[in-house]
């Protein structure tokens, strides 16, 4: 039988005055992670947190992290646990957000105040943080109240975990969550994180999949100081050309990678994961819009899909040390360091990705012959996230999907990392859904990011009916 939501549902439309007011005041909080000026703020929006939680009869604890390993005068901002709930009859879902935002100015070209929330007459609601993460993170709060006012029984045991350093790599995050498993996350039944977006405006989506990223660097150096080429040009070997052939054997004109033995490791398309594909809610269109151009690899919707999703991508990022301001100066330089990563997906392993790279890129160097040194190294490696989406965890919002929303949910994967939902899943052994409530133009790292008021008032009433559903939902 369908859980009764109606009258859940009806309080999330009568508060949504309210709730709206909620994420003003988090927006109103200059929760900007990255910058040490502004750790105060951060603290003060774990503080706000608390106090509503608190208000809602939650448990809360802030637990401290220690000194920012890149700034030891500087306290990490607290972890938020919270617990909502506490009978046995009942699933414990853990769920996951973040209080820190990306820095904002007005001078960066935002049209409003980005502090400030502001509701504009298409329902657009214009903040940093509306929708990254503050909207969804307040979403569990605003649901928690609407069943209260509802008078409805809620329908779970309800573990929290929102950090304040998320924007700036979750330090300290990983520790802790490791350290919980057993502990604060023990009952812990499925994971949910509400921390990405629809890939359109149209249609909602769960996501089951993240690529990893691998990145590299190729130092090439020879000459003990820069040169000018009216003086060395054609006496020494330069850097920069030996460089420049190197990182032009990495990738072709469509992408192909051209490291031998990266494809050998890709986990084959099955004909179920094919199928997710045919229904998906995408056109080239949309991505020649958002790309500025018409410049894709393929014209195929999914072949495209699966390039950004399911299979490896190498991108060359820059050179540090070369010239690149305008004009021409005619410098040689004496070393230089190429960057380039490649986003990894299963079953490609960390470890033999960068042995292959290394062997590869000390190949191609031997190959011309050069008196120059050549280094190759990894700056960082974070592993790629898949889970099943026919887990009960997916089949219950698929159907609170539809309960709310009117239709059935697009299966996505993303091509950028969320390394938190692997450490949830590795720590836990529980299965990790992802499950956004914004959609893919509220430009979350950008200028004007703003949430839509229709996502965050139905997003609220999607994370209170998926509680719902993931209560009955048969574990199997
Ligand atoms: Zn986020």
């Amino acid at each position: 039988m369908a859980p009764q939501l109606e009258s859940f549902f009806k309080q999330v439309d009568d508060l949504s005055d309210h709730f709206i007011e909620r994420l003003g005041k988090a927006v109103a909080i200059p929760s900007v992670s990255s910058d040490a000026a502004r750790r105060p703020d951060v603290v003060r929006m774990a503080h706000f947190l608390e106090a509503e939680l608190k208000a809602l009869g939650a448990e809360v604890e802030l637990r401290p992290l220690g000194k920012q390993p890149d700034n030891p005068s500087l306290d990490l901002p607290p972890v938020i646990l919270a617990r909502y709930g506490r009978d046995d009859d009942k699933r414990t879902i853990l769920v996951y957000g973040h209080y820190d935002v990306q820095p904002a100015e007005k001078s960066d070209g935002w049209n409003t105040e980005p502090f400030e929330l502001v509701v504009d007459k298409d329902g657009r609601m214009l903040g940093r943080g509306s929708t990254d993460d503050k909207g969804p993170v307040l979403g569990w709060l605003n649901a928690i109240e609407a069943h209260q006012v509802a008078g409805a029984d809620f329908p779970v045991n309800l573990l929290m975990c929102f950090e304040g350093m998320e924007e700036y790599g979750s330090e300290g995050l990983d520790a802790l969550i490791e350290a919980e498993a057993k502990l604060f996350f023990k009952d812990a039944e499925a994971v949910c994180i509400s921390d990405n977006y629809w890939l359109g405006t149209e249609k909602p989506c769960l996501t089951y999949g993240l690529r990893g990223c691998n990145y590299y660097s190729i130092e090439v150096s020879g000459p003990a100081a820069d040169l000018h080429s009216g003086v060395f040009g054609g006496t020494a070997q330069e850097p920069m050309t030996d460089l420049t052939r190197v990182l032009a054997t990495l990738v072709d004109t469509n992408g192909v990678i051209q490291i031998p033995g990266i494809a050998e490791q890709v986990a084959p398309v099955t004909e179920d994961e094919a199928t997710l594909y045919d229904s998906i809610s995408f056109t080239m269109e949309t991505l020649h819009q958002s790309l500025g151009s018409k410049t894709t690899i393929s014209e195929d919707k999914k072949k495209t899909l699966m390039a950004r999703w399911r299979f490896p991508s190498l991108s060359i990022h820059g050179v540090e040390g070369a010239f690149s301001a305008p004009g021409a100066k005619t410098v040689i330089p004496a070393k230089v360091i190429g960057k380039f990563s490649i986003r990894t997906v299963p079953d490609m392993e960390i470890d033999k990705t960068n042995e292959l790279v290394f062997k590869y890129v000390k190949e191609q160097f031997a190959k011309l012959d050069s008196k120059n040194t050549l280094k190759v190294g990894a700056l960082h490696t974070g592993n790629w996230w898949v889970a099943s989406p026919k887990h009960w965890n997916f089949s219950a919002a698929a159907k609170a999907v539809e309960r709310v929303w009117g239709v059935e949910p697009d299966y996505t994967r993303e091509g950028g990392s969320i390394p938190v939902t692997l450490t949830f899943e590795q720590a836990t052994g529980k299965n990790v859904l992802l499950l956004p409530m914004g959609s893919s133009t509220d430009g979350a790292h950008s200028i004007n990011e703003k949430l839509d008021k229709r996502n965050y008032i139905e997003g609220i009433k999607l994370l209170g009916a998926y509680l719902h559903y993931v209560a009955v939902e048969p574990m199997q």
